[in-house]
């Protein structure tokens, strides 16, 4: 058995269900599943799964994730890491931390830059993988490095040139897939705490107004086209509130879909499949997932 060693690793745990470890409640099972709160074995880890052409996931905090296949071949690895520092202008810290909360210490500490992260429920890494960005702000911004860890376990400091950021965009979706992001450093600039603080509190009360935060959803669903609103688009089509299982497009925010308890991958998948399709129906604009689909659906 090529993989018998993967079943032995310490604290590898095998068909882990996903639907626990995904925002969105959502998800089969992973054939091999392990949560790592300490990086230093990862780059001789992902090394031998190479060599053994053993596929494997890197996740956070799985907000942006749907768990699309009955179950996920190969090891996934959800990154626990929780280290923070902060020195003069530069604030590091590692992959797993949450994006809210890196906005709320360095708040404290009166660094300003990293407001909008009180608007991104999920970890360093995936923010930095997707560019992630709420109310003015994103990752490309302030982002100085980025450590990661390449397929063949090697380790590399890329800038933030190199990481080439786009609209919810980088190159670790393209060239640089499977690479895993262990840490980053992030430049701010100092404020009184009391101002940074006030900025992070407007973020989080314009979420409040305007996204359905009380229910499980991954944010929004369509990147938005160029010039338009993926949400304004939807809305129009009248399609606010439509229901497939336990899926339903957000009554709040079009360009959400919430679980409203039960809802399976394929629920929401055919709601997708219903707001592309309607919305290139009525504009002629194809919309592009924001949300990443892992996976197949269980009979689609
Ligand atoms: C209510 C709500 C509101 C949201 N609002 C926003 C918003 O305003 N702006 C915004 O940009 N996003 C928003 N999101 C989406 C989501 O929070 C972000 O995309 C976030 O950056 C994802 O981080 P994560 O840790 O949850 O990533 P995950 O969902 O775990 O992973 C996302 C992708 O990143 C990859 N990945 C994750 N970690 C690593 C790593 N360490 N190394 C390499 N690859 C990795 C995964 O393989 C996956 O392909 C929202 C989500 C929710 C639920």
């Amino acid at each position: 058995m090529p993989d018998a060693w993967l079943a032995s690793y310490p604290g590898v745990r095998e068909h882990e269900p996903l639907a626990r470890h995904s925002w969105y409640r959502i998800g089969g099972r992973a054939r091999y599943f392990l949560e790592l709160a300490d990086d230093a074995a990862l780059p001789k880890l992902l090394a031998r799964l190479d060599r053994d052409q053993q596929p494997y996931l890197v996740i956070g905090a799985a907000t942006n994730s749907l768990f699309a296949a009955a179950e996920l071949p190969g090891l996934t690895i959800k990154l626990v890491t929780r280290r923070l520092s902060i020195a003069g202008d530069v604030v590091s810290v590692s992959a797993g931390y949450l994006m809210p909360k890196l906005a709320a210490e360095t708040a404290k500490a009166g660094r300003a830059g990293l407001e909008f992260g009180a608007g991104v429920p999920g970890t360093v890494g995936g923010s930095i993988f997707g560019n992630a960005g709420a109310f003015g702000g994103e990752v490309k911004s302030s982002l100085i490095s980025a450590d990661v860890i390449d397929r063949q376990g090697r380790r590399h400091t890329m800038t933030a040139d190199e990481c080439a950021f786009g609209y919810r965009d980088s190159v670790f979706k393209t060239a640089r897939e499977g690479w895993a992001i262990v840490s980053a450093r992030f430049r701010t600039t100092s404020e009184a705490p009391r101002v940074v603080r006030a900025r992070l509190l407007e973020v989080q009360t314009h979420r409040r107004a305007t996204q359905p935060i009380e229910q499980r959803s991954l944010g929004s669903t369509f990147k938005n086209p160029p010039g338009e609103a993926a949400g304004r688009l939807i809305d129009a089509c009248g399609l606010k509130g439509t229901r497939i299982g336990g899926a339903q497009i957000s009554v709040k925010h079009a360009n959400f879909i919430v679980n409203l308890g039960g809802a399976t991958a394929d629920d929401v998948l055919a709601l997708m499949a219903e707001m592309r399709h309607r919305v290139f129906e009525r504009f002629g604009i194809e919309l592009e997932p924001e949300v990443r689909v892992i996976g197949r659906a269980p009979g689609g």
